[in-house]
């Protein structure tokens, strides 16, 4: 088979110079400059020379035009006329609104593409035989090409970079006869495969049926050829687009937070229908950082690596967070910006956050997973009932470490199952409080997960080995920081420090 008699025969079905190539195999660059492919290739030039009849028609009959012109296997998919129409349509849409460098463009074609480019496999075959395969597709796929020819042509116009992960924009496509030819395909699809018909109650026809079960070695001609033409007529109308939506990227902003305040709770405390607390360290990082990425601030998930009690500071560099953000109108964060957040949840007085950027999805592995494994470091401030003594000061330097086994408080109960779980500790370190003779500060390193203020008075017998049953004494808990958690994520980053442009 020669490429001339091939693209000859394509012309002569009313197959588009585009649909040609596809048919030429024609790879990515290779779209860009028709004529030149087709030379390349030893295909003679057409004397009818489609594009420059349709900008001079384009002006004076829209119309004519539009009958002539729609090609029987993309139909239209590829014209000049129909980029157009997507690019207007989306700058006509919310594109403005979003503030990304990065686009990626999900293209719902009708079925009636696929039915096209299956009843030219089989024309092909009766013109040419066995030099066209009855699995391989003759031609580079609809869904390939529109990869091919169409994102690049959408992102230069747009001034944009192509990235999966970018602002994604969904886009419809239907055409008038696809409802009626998807009623045909579910006929042929009883008739083709009768066996499976039987077994399944009700067929589903989707694009990925077409996908697999639609070949020339899996339906006979004969059979598609009741219910459609071989080759595919020209159709009087071209695509159409149904639907434009735009869907901004996920982006995850991630920090360390220090919580300052023995008045606050972590996610907002509602008891009953009742806001127990008027605030919390994730409405006040959300209120600061969220509006710049998304007006529906409700939609952002805030996540930590582990939390802390309400009346539990968290200090030393603070604990590892991360914003999850479904549909942000923009994926980056300047320094000057992150700073100016930094500052505003700072000014709240009770959260203090640093290292605040914009992380790449995947890195969320390390807030989500290890949590068990991790070493957690505690300050304690403790109280006895009589004066602390060297005996008691001696039992509480621990450096070796031991395991206890720790019954769910009775506190956390109404929201957790009752265990008995074990926990390590890594080591304790007590000193007196100066100026108070009967209070200690004690130093903790636990595995994470492990209930500190049960640790501490023991709680009954619930917690065993407590430090209370340690020393034989009762020890109260009067004030608890975390003082550090064992995890180098994110980034450390110096927002203070300005950029240089
Ligand atoms: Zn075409």
């Amino acid at each position: 088979m020669k490429n001339q008699d091939l693209v000859e025969y394509l012309r002569s079905c009313g197959v588009c110079e585009i649909c040609q190539l596809r048919y030429l195999k024609a790879r990515g660059a290779e779209y860009r400059n028709i004529n030149e492919t087709l030379q390349k290739l030893d295909v003679k030039l057409n004397e009818y020379v489609e594009n420059e009849e349709l900008l001079i028609s384009a002006e004076n009959q829209p119309a004519k035009r539009a009958r002539l012109s729609v090609c029987s296997t993309c139909l239209g998919l590829f014209s000049k006329d129909f980029q157009n129409e997507l690019l207007s349509s989306i700058l006509a849409s919310d594109f403005a609104k979003y503030d990304c460098q990065k686009i990626v463009l999900a293209i719902c074609l009708p079925m009636s593409l696929q039915l096209r480019q299956l009843a030219m496999w089989f024309a092909l075959r009766r013109r040419f035989g066995s030099s066209i395969d009855e699995n391989i597709p003759p031609d580079v796929p609809i869904k390939e090409a529109v990869k091919l020819i169409l994102h690049p042509i959408i992102c230069e116009k747009l001034a944009k970079g192509y990235d999966a992960n970018g602002l994604m924009i969904n886009i419809d496509l239907t055409h008038n006869l696809e409802d009626g030819e998807v009623e045909k395909l579910v006929k042929l699809n009883k008739e083709a495969f009768p066996a499976k018909a039987s077994h399944q109650k009700r067929i589903e026809i989707s694009r990925g049926l077409l996908e697999k079960q639609y070949q020339p070695s899996k339906v006979k001609a004969e059979t598609f050829e009741k219910y459609f033409q071989i080759p595919c007529p020209n159709a009087e109308e071209s695509i159409r687009l149904t639907s434009i939506e735009l869907q901004g990227p996920l982006v995850c902003v991630a920090g360390r937070y220090r919580k300052l305040s023995r008045e606050l709770s972590h996610t907002p405390w509602i008891l009953n229908g009742k806001r127990l607390m008027e605030d919390s360290i994730e409405e006040i990082i959300i209120r600061h950082v969220g509006p710049h990425f998304t007006e529906k601030l409700g939609k952002i998930t805030f996540m930590s690596s582990g939390r802390e009690d309400v009346d539990v500071r968290c200090l030393g560099k603070g604990r590892p967070f991360v914003l999850e953000i479904p549909n942000a109108i923009r994926s980056c964060l300047s320094k000057d910006k992150a700073f100016a957040m930094e500052r505003a949840v700072d000014a709240s007085g009770m959260v203090s956050i640093h290292n605040l950027q914009v992380v790449p999805r995947e890195e969320l592995t390390h807030i989500k997973t290890g949590e068990e494994q991790k070493k957690k470091f505690y300050r304690a401030l403790c109280a006895l009932q009589e004066p602390v003594s060297v005996k008691i000061l001696e039992q509480l330097q621990i450096s070796a470490s031991f395991d206890i086994q720790q019954k769910t408080p009775i506190r956390v109960l109404h929201r957790r199952p009752l265990h008995t779980r074990p926990r390590t500790i890594y080591s304790v370190n007590a000193k007196v409080q100066r100026g108070n003779p009967k209070a200690l500060i004690i130093d903790i390193v636990t595995q994470a997960g492990t209930y500190i203020k049960e640790l501490v008075h023991g709680e009954f017998g619930r917690t065993s080995p407590s430090l209370s049953s340690i020393i034989g004494k009762p020890i109260d808990i009067q004030a608890l920081d975390v003082v550090g958690i064992d995890l180098d994520w994110p980034n450390e980053v110096d927002n203070s420090i300005q950029e240089e442009y």
